[in-house]
């Protein structure tokens, strides 16, 4: 059979080692989508295109130009609203999808989380009294902390963020992860952080290992409400994705031989 063309939709750990397992294998074409919001990706050896489609339309007339015979949507856990556009679109193409859905961090008795629902909460979490704080939420949700000046802000993110958005007198650290635990616990304990702050991301845990071993607490901010996924095939990380893609593939080869 021709190739199975599939588009990914990225933003993920899991969406860059789904491409390059997919890269130099002859039974896929596949292209890996980015929403285009780090200045400098790392981009994996695959056709890769940068942007939003324009909603929910949009992605269907792409699916439809390219004729793509399946769609992974491997984007980060709370990129809710790409996810409920690849449901959707999936829904109204026909084209057969796939989610990647790594699973959340669960805390252990020897952590010290307090789990909010949103940044807002998040930000009220941290009480009156200054602390020094590790917001590790990247760019886009830093401004609940603008409103809870009297905290002393590290954050973290992958390119510096918007001047505007930034809570006053904060230090910046620009980095790419994955961390390693004993990076986390470097970071922690030279800046003297009090408290961290993160989303429930699920995957490499290293910040939470060293929170934990230094006991400082953690304010998670869990996950926002998924799309309904009843009728949609889920994986929880990149190897689901590939042996999803691989049955697709030797369905379809079957289906055109007879
Ligand atoms: P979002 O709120 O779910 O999506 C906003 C819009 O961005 C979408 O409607 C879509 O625009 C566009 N978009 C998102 N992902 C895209 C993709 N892979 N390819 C093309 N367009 C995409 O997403 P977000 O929270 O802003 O996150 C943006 C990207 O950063 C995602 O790819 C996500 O995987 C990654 N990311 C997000 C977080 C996070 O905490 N939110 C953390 C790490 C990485 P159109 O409607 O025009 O198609």
């Amino acid at each position: 059979m021709q190739k199975l063309r599939v588009l990914i939709l990225g933003g993920s750990a899991e969406a860059s080692a789904l491409a390059r397992a997919l890269a130099g294998d002859g039974r896929f074409a596949p292209v890996l989508s980015l929403a285009g919001r780090t200045k400098s990706p790392v981009l994996p050896p695959i056709p890769c295109r940068i942007g939003g489609f324009g909603a929910v339309e949009g992605l269907v007339r792409w699916l439809g130009e390219h004729g793509a015979d399946a769609l992974v949507c491997a984007t980060h856990p709370f990129a809710v609203q790409m996810r409920r556009h690849a449901v959707e679109a999936a829904r109204q193409s026909g084209v057969p999808l796939l989610l990647i859905d790594r699973p959340a961090w669960v805390a252990s008795t020897a952590d010290r989380w307090m789990s909010v629902p949103d940044m807002a909460a998040a930000a009220r979490a941290l009480g009156e009294a200054p602390r020094r704080v590790l917001l590790t939420i990247g760019q886009k949700d830093l401004a609940a902390f603008v409103a809870a000046p009297q905290h002393a802000y590290v954050v973290r993110s992958i390119d510096p963020p918007a001047a505007e958005s930034v809570p006053p007198r904060a230090e910046v650290i620009s980095a790419r992860p994955p961390f390693t635990a004993a990076e986390e616990r470097g970071v922690l304990a030279t800046r003297g952080i009090e408290v961290l702050v993160t989303k429930n991301s699920g995957g490499n845990d290293a910040k939470l290992v060293a929170a934990r071993a230094l006991g400082i607490p953690v304010i998670m901010v869990e996950r926002p409400p998924a799309p309904d996924v009843a009728n949609t095939a889920v994986a929880t990380d990149a190897a689901g994705a590939l042996a999803w893609l691989e049955a697709r593939h030797a369905t379809v080869s079957r289906l055109l031989r007879v």
